[in-house]
């Protein structure tokens, strides 16, 4: 049996519900929507770990306190999201040796500027050339090389380029960044979104326009509409379709589009570059670690570039919980995600040993997402090349034929992020509002040729 819709939207999430409610609100309210997993959110995930809620997936409202607001805290301060202000600029100076020395600020400080140096002359050298020859780039002058200058190149790199190139989003919403500290979950936005369009009741979704644990598997598109197939082997057919997949699915062979995607479309999503970013979450029976002001954020320097390097306490998000959190990226997140948790934990404590001391107790639970290995994620963002023009955003978010794309890789200025996700989800289902009204001028047309 083939069930019918006027679009399909494959993936739920925040761009995929954000693309419904704006077609709801435009009176196109017969919309199916597809999900992989058995919930909303996608990237967005809360889960409950020692007594809290963690958010394994985002976890900041990025760009608040400019001059624009952030309609990702819009949406926040509507919902009364309990939020916690970062700030990662003093993180710097709570950087410890393998031997649990603090090094000195003035060290600290020099490494700091070598870091920040070092990529800017990464960032013209690669802006010089198109091609993306890291192993070239790392024999520069200023490349980091002790711990200190490998943790510090570390931060930069793969959290806060901001101080090095200008962000669009600390540029248009500001510098500041909200930790989201509710037991809600950050999902909560999600959740009000769809209750103005979607039937919610005690914080379930019950309307049959969303099916969760459907893996879209194939999409036939023609001039006359699309034909989906889930890998439960049912049909559901639309006049379009919005893709919602992350850049990672679209690169993988999760969902086979016929007739394939041309070159020009292939060829862009390609290009892309995805940043695998894991959080670990330690919970322990007592904390060991430093509080108080100025040291949610520390740093572990290894000569290994990456290695547990980016650690923060909870205490200021959630008192009393003993949980630690460290971030780990790219290789050392692939490594982690394929051994078993315990010896993610093993690792994890021999680092917090040499730290601080002998004597911290064990952690008594982890978690390890793992995004990478997750078929319906394959990554945890995108992350553009600096040399990639205007043309190739313009190529990611073309629709081909009925076939509509949106998601936080689709946006030119806020990729990587949750507003840059939401703002994708509004501008796709506009383009496709427009496209529905053009088609239906050229149906009048031809009537009226008759
Ligand atoms: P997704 O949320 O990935 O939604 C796509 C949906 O499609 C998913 O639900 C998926 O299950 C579904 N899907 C996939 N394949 C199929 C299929 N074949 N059939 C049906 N459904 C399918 N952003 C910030 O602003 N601040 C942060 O602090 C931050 N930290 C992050 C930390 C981590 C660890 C991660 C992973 C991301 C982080 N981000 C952060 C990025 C942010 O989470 C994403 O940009 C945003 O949530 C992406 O939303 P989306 O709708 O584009 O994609």
């Amino acid at each position: 049996r083939t069930t019918r819709a006027s679009v399909i939207i494959v993936g739920a999430g925040i761009s995929g519900i954000a693309a419904a409610k704006v077609l709801a609100e435009n009176g196109v309210d017969d919309v199916l929507i597809l999900e992989a997993s058995d919930r909303i959110g996608g990237r967005i995930r809360k889960e409950q770990f020692g007594g809290v809620t963690v958010e394994l997936g985002a976890g900041w409202i990025a760009g608040v306190g400019g001059k624009q607001s952030n309609p990702v805290w819009e949406l926040a301060r509507e919902s009364n999201l309990k939020t916690c202000f970062s700030d990662y600029s003093y993180a710097r100076y709570n950087i410890y040796d393998r031997s649990g020395k603090i090094i000195p600020s003035g060290i600290a400080a020099d490494s700091y500027k070598k870091a920040v140096d070092s990529a800017i002359q990464k960032l013209s050298q690669e802006q010089a050339s198109t091609a993306h020859d890291v192993s070239l780039l790392a024999d520069l002058p200023s490349a980091p090389k002790t711990p200190v200058e490998l943790a510090i190149d570390f931060i930069l790199h793969d959290f806060e380029m901001a101080e090095v190139e200008p962000i669009s989003t600390y540029v248009e919403f500001g510098e500041r960044e909200f930790l989201v500290a509710d037991e809600r979950g950050y999902e909560h936005l999600l959740y009000k979104m769809a209750e103005s369009f979607l039937h919610i009741s005690e914080g379930y979704i019950l309307d049959s326009r969303l099916k969760l644990n459907k893996v879209v598997r194939e999409l036939q598109h023609s001039r006359n509409g699309v034909l989906v197939t889930t890998e439960d082997g049912c049909l559901y057919e639309a006049n379009y379709v919005i893709l919602s997949v992350s850049i990672g699915v679209l690169q993988s062979n999760l969902i086979s589009i016929r007739p394939p995607l041309p070159r020009w479309k292939t060829e862009a999503i390609n290009k892309c570059d995805i940043i695998t970013y894991t959080k670990v979450f330690l919970k322990f029976p007592y904390k060991f670690w430093p509080c108080g002001p100025e040291k949610e954020f520390f740093i572990y320097a290894h000569d290994r570039r990456g290695y547990y390097t980016f650690w923060q306490h909870m205490e200021n998000a959630f008192p009393g919980s003993n949980i630690l959190v460290v971030t780990l990226t790219n290789e050392e997140s692939k490594r982690i995600e394929a051994q078993p948790d315990g010896e993610t934990m093993k690792e994890a404590m021999e680092v917090l040993r040499n730290m601080f001391g002998p004597d911290i107790p064990d952690a008594i639970n982890i978690i390890v997402p793992r995004w990478w290995n997750n078929r319906f994620q394959r990554g945890s963002y995108s992350n553009y090349p600096i040399h990639v023009n205007h043309q190739h955003f313009n190529d990611i978010k073309a629709p081909v034929g009925r076939v509509f794309f949106t998601g936080e890789h689709t946006s030119e200025k806020f990729n990587g992020y949750v507003h840059g996700a939401y703002l994708s989800g509004i501008d796709t289902s506009k383009a496709l509002l427009d496209e529905m009204r053009k088609d239906k001028g050229r149906k009048t047309e031809n009537t009226q040729a008759f």
